[in-house]
């Protein structure tokens, strides 16, 4: 496929030093694979629940089973999984504007979170934002290496703030992302010293790379267009958590009365049903992505996170390329790798809810599926590449071979 014949053994080599870690991979997956087959034997999940439903859904037993299995799956009381949360930011934005009112505040104790967020928090300007509703907002940054800052939480926590919100990923930014171990940690933390405030995480990117997920939070939301969706899923979104605050979600997304009564599945049942089974599978393919991304890139020289052996916590590789020829190098390789618009070139461009400029490399059988093979990068200052997905470990090594033998080009 035109690949340099050095650029494909330079892989391959790396590769080979890799098995032991691919292993670790592997038994997470199985650990994840056996939660999802329990919770959905649990349910009683049977042929029956993939009939469709239309109009208002009303007594839909299968998106019923649908939720009780995700509920299950996060040891939740309850849980909201549906087609018509369009993306994580939507199902975050349901959770928020659902349990937040006129003059509470919304706390982040991670610094700023994921750009989306910010337009729907009002950190910028956005017609109908929290802000416009008069729900405050604060931040606590973390310390220099990457931790939190206790004492700075501490005072912020003084007035007991309605919510807290925690991102475990990194989002668009060079901090670790936070293991559920780490983000119990803090929600204990928050516990201790403001025991009303409702804690929610942004679990985007992070559902079954490891064997548990933070199940300590109030709330959790995801995107079915990543991890949980296993590639399958064609959209949708998922909130879990206690059962009043879920509503409270539910709410938002349809209408006060109605909540999570509604909804209809549209016929989608099974592929999110059958989507999720796969995701431990999904999930590991692009971890070994992820991980080979991280050895290669580190071995020509550029700063990665994190790094090869360290602890993850999202399918997300950073890659730190310092410049944006080589961010465009790289994207166009993982652009080639594609088995969908693989002749397009990517540019960045403006996108809804981003303030930079965004190249997007991803052809995907699902638009802006990023659980498949994708990377993408805000155009600005220090030129970083975030690698993640495939569906297999094959295509997300292919993404990887493609990717680096672009970048090897601009050098030569
Ligand atoms: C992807 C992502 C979101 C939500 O983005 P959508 O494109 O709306 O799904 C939110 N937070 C983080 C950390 C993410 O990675």
């Amino acid at each position: 496929m035109g690949i340099d014949a050095h650029v494909a053994s330079f892989v391959a080599e790396i590769e080979a030093g890799l098995a032991a870690r691919f292993a670790k991979i592997d038994e997470i997956a199985a650990v994840n694979q056996l939660k999802i087959l329990s919770a959905m034997q649990d349910a009683r999940l049977g042929d029956s629940h993939f009939n469709d439903s239309t109009g208002y859904g009303y007594h839909d037993e299968g998106r019923e089973v649908l939720e009780k299995i995700f509920a299950k799956i996060f040891r939740a009381e309850a849980a909201l999984v549906r087609p018509q949360l369009i993306s994580g930011t939507h199902a975050l934005a349901a959770a928020l504007f659902g349990n937040l009112r006129p003059g509470d505040t919304l706390f982040s104790p991670v610094g700023k979170p994921y750009d989306t967020l910010e337009s729907v928090i009002g950190i910028r300007d956005a017609a109908g934002s929290l802000a416009e509703f008069g729900v405050k907002y604060r931040q606590s940054d973390l310390l220099g290496d990457g931790g939190f800052d206790y004492e700075k939480i501490r005072a912020a926590l003084a007035d007991e703030p309605k919510m807290a919100t925690i991102q475990r990923s990194k989002g668009y930014s060079w901090r670790k992302s936070f293991t559920p171990s780490e983000i119990r940690e803090l929600i204990l933390f928050i516990r201790q010293n403001s025991p009303r405030t409702i804690i929610l995480v942004d679990n985007c990117y992070g559902e079954f790379v490891a064997s548990d997920e933070p199940v300590e939070a109030d709330l959790l939301a995801g995107s079915l267009i990543k991890n949980p969706g296993g590639g399958i899923a064609p959209g949708g979104g998922y909130v879990v958590g206690k059962a009043e605050y879920v509503e409270a979600a539910a709410t938002r997304l349809t209408a006060p009365g109605l909540g999570s009564a509604v909804g209809p599945t549209l016929g989608m049942t099974r592929t999110l049903l059958q989507g999720l089974f796969l995701a431990p599978q999904v999930v590991s393919a692009a971890l070994k992505g992820a991980v080979l991304a991280a050895a290669v890139f580190s071995k020509m020289g550029f700063d990665v996170n994190p790094g090869v052996f360290d602890a993850r916590s999202d399918i997300v590789q950073a890659i730190k390329l310092g410049r944006p020829e080589a961010v465009l190098a790289f994207c166009r390789g993982v652009q080639a790798a594609a088995p969908v618009d693989s002749y397009v070139t990517p540019i960045a461009a403006p996108m809804p809810g981003y303030s930079h400029g965004v190249v997007m490399a991803g052809g995907t059988f699902v638009q802006g599926s990023s659980i498949e093979l994708s990377a993408d990068a805000p155009m600005r200052e220090p030129y970083i590449v975030y690698f993640q997905g495939g569906l297999t470990a094959a295509h997300s090594r292919a993404g990887v071979v493609f990717a680096a033998d672009e970048v090897f080009k601009l050098r030569t």
